[in-house]
């Protein structure tokens, strides 16, 4: 064989390997071309706690393509998106697939076991307010430390899952990260659109910095990858109507990034949240909602009471601008600075707030 010919053989290779799906691993999981594969991230004990597991799934499609990763159970009371992860793990064929989905079925095992709305029972901390995490950190830390590593650093999109927490009555909505550089900011509206619920959050606060991220989403966009959170679902509820509006958004997004032939459309007419806010309760005692989720409601509108554990009213919390009622507590407790409410509007203002 002249040297002619060598190099061209070897340029038909490099060729060939570079349009060639390859097996694909994450943590101890590989899955060949065209096969799905599941394990365990382990995040060791340390400092005196258990450590815990993170179960994942490697979907690797037949033909490469983007990357597009999905967490679920950040919050471990957030059940329809777990349970959306867990049917497409069945639905989904690996061979009819362009490109890799990593599934994160369990981010916060200790909270889901638990049964612990926002905060770990380990450390007390709240998981996506601790990216991207540390290696040497409490178990929290360790988690998103092991999820920033593992999971993002090898996806090229990100979608955090989530749905009203435990004691959260919340209607379906989608946050728009706009602080991201121009072009990923671009690329989260239109993955936003690709989800397809019709209520996106314009959200312009999250941290530019990669190193205080702090959130899952942002962990990704501060690192240059298009990321969505979504919203589907609440209270502690395993509604299908929720779990099928995670897995209808999940199949628009893959439609739009060209990893599944067919797909439901982008929403058409979306509503821009161009203005949001946590109300939060100013004492500890007993919250009784005057509202409920979806509710339009004008400035100044009752939004809920704040009792004392004899009955007195303590703190009437009223809507500050005219708008609709995203999420509103559903469960009696409340501590002192805990949100009671987020309530949105269309008209521009502040932005997000929370
Ligand atoms: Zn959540």
């Amino acid at each position: 064989m002249n040297t002619l010919s060598t190099s061209a053989l070897l340029l038909l290779l490099l060729t060939t390997s570079a349009h060639a799906q390859q097996p694909f691993t994450v943590g101890p999981v590989t899955a060949a071309p065209g096969t799905t594969a599941s394990g365990e991230l382990t995040v060791p004990p340390r400092g005196g706690d258990q450590g815990t597991t993170i179960p994942i799934s490697v979907i690797n499609g037949a033909r490469p393509g983007p990357v597009l990763a999905l967490a679920a159970g950040v919050h471990g009371q957030e059940y329809t998106s777990i349970l959306a992860l867990q049917r497409l793990l069945t639905t989904a064929d690996p061979k009819a697939i362009t490109g890799t989905l990593i599934l994160v079925h369990v981010a916060n095992m200790p909270s889901f076991l638990a049964r612990t709305i926002y905060y770990s029972p380990a450390d007390g901390k709240n998981l996506n307010r601790v990216f991207p995490g540390k290696a040497d950190g409490t178990l929290s830390e360790r988690i998103a430390h092991a999820i920033t590593q593992e999971v993002i650093a090898r996806a090229t999109h990100v979608i955090d899952l989530h749905c009203g927490d435990g004691n959260e009555s919340l209607r379906p909505y989608s946050y728009w990260i706009t602080t991201g550089k121009p072009d990923v900011a671009e690329a989260g509206r239109k993955l936003a659109l690709a989800f397809g619920m019709d209520h996106i959050i314009v959200d312009r606060e999250r941290p530019l910095d990669p190193a205080e991220s702090v959130y899952l989403s942002n962990t990704a966009i501060t690192r240059g990858k298009p990321a969505l959170t979504t919203e589907s679902g609440g209270m502690a509820l395993s509604d299908e109507e929720s779990i099928a509006r995670i897995e209808r958004g999940i199949a628009g997004v893959m439609k739009h990034l060209g990893m599944r032939a067919d797909g439901p459309a982008p929403i058409a007419q979306p509503i821009m949240i161009e203005r949001s806010e946590v109300l939060r309760s100013g004492a500890t005692g007993i919250f009784q909602p005057a509202v409920e989720r979806g509710h339009t409601v004008a400035q100044g509108t009752l939004i809920g009471r704040v009792t004392d554990f004899h009955g007195r009213v303590v703190e009437e919390i009223r809507a500050p601008f005219a708008g609709e009622i995203l999420y509103v507590i559903g469960t009696p407790p409340i501590s002192k600075g805990e949100p009671v409410a987020y309530v949105g509007t269309t008209a521009a203002g502040a932005g997000a707030s929370r």
